[in-house]
């Protein structure tokens, strides 16, 4: 019964088109070839790509065009580590649920270590000698973190077991991390999917008011910047394959979880496809209740805005091309070089 009502709910609203910034583009070739050619790009692995040249200028330009932003919303910047420990994440039930949470856990890159025992080393070191691709861990190892998929996971973490008495202690931060997806429905990664990313957020922890207020406003922000950025694009609501793909739903915690999930897709000419490079979710007091941070007493609401910014620059280049004549004065103006 409950499933039903999620299902028609998610039907009639995913997809739905709330902006459209209309760009013609100037070349419709993937550019990853040329970038790859020029060393602007170089890939280590599948999924595992470095940045240099126009690349990296414009991950500069995108990551301080979004932190600029979050600084207009009040934000105090932050840098967050890549590594989230097992105890964090077993606090969203990454971990427990299953099997909604499934695809979500299948998406996580563990971090494990050797167990510190000499007997135990020196077979680890033994039945892998000759490993080529994959090390064998057996009961050799405990994983105690993993590669965390999100960087405003850090920042409940940080405030883990709080009050934040408002409005003097209002947070709203901003901060990068690297992530981590693994992603075992694609064998062959790109830029637009990468396995290790950037992803640039801006976060708000709050009462229900304040989360509402701040998603207003970041939905306004959003706007702004995909007309500076001159990015063919636009903002729908949001689904999540997750949700979507589930056959059964327990409680109500995952309606509760999408109140609000807008994303930002920009056009990638070559395949007429649409990237998402952002989302603004709204999650009401899921993450205050997983981390127990609470507000003036009550559960806090909390709401995020979250960039992938190595899809920004992809889905720059490949609308512009890698001829800087072509690209938009308002992108050009703030580039250092
Ligand atoms: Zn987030």
């Amino acid at each position: 019964m409950f499933y039903k009502q999620i299902n028609f709910i998610m039907k009639k609203r995913s997809h739905e088109v709330l902006f459209k910034n209309v760009i013609p583009s100037k070349t419709n070739k993937d550019v990853l070839p040329d970038l790859l050619e020029a060393g602007d790009v170089f890939k280590l692995e599948n999924g595992v790509y470095g940045f240099g040249g126009i690349a990296l200028e414009l991950f500069d330009y995108f990551s301080n065009s979004i932190k600029e932003s979050g600084f207009g919303l009040g934000a105090t910047e932050y840098l967050y580590p890549s590594l989230i420990s097992v105890k964090s994440i077993k606090k969203i039930d990454y971990v427990r649920r299953a099997p909604e949470i499934l695809n979500f856990v299948s998406h996580l890159n563990f971090v494990s270590h050797i167990k510190n025992d000499a007997d135990i080393v020196g077979s680890f070191i033994e039945r892998n000698k000759d490993a080529e691709n994959k090390i064998s861990m057996e009961d050799d190892v405990d994983t105690d973190f993993v590669i965390s998929p999100a960087t405003c996971l850090h920042e409940y973490c940080k405030l883990q077991n709080t009050d934040l008495i408002l409005p003097e202690e209002k947070i709203i931060v901003g901060g990068a991390s690297k992530c981590s997806r693994f992603e075992p429905e694609s064998s062959e990664y790109s830029l637009g999917r990468l396995r290790d990313f950037t992803m640039r957020e801006i976060v708000c922890i709050g009462t229900p008011k304040e989360a509402r207020a701040f998603i207003k406003e970041a939905f306004l922000c959003a706007k702004n910047l995909l007309r500076v950025w001159g990015l063919d694009s636009l903002i729908a609501m949001g689904d999540d394959p997750f949700v979507i793909k589930q056959s059964r739903v327990e409680s109500d915690d995952f309606l509760e979880f999408f109140e609000l999930k807008y994303e930002l897709k920009a056009t990638l000419p070559f395949n007429e496809s649409k990237l998402a490079i952002a989302s603004l979710n709204y999650y009401k007091d899921f993450f205050g209740k997983s981390f127990n941070i609470k507000v003036n007493g009550k559960v806090a609401h909390t709401a995020c805005f979250a960039f992938g910014i190595e899809r920004c620059v992809y889905a720059f280049l490949s609308q512009y091309g890698l001829d800087k004549s072509d690209w938009p004065k308002s992108v050009l103006s703030s580039l250092k070089s």
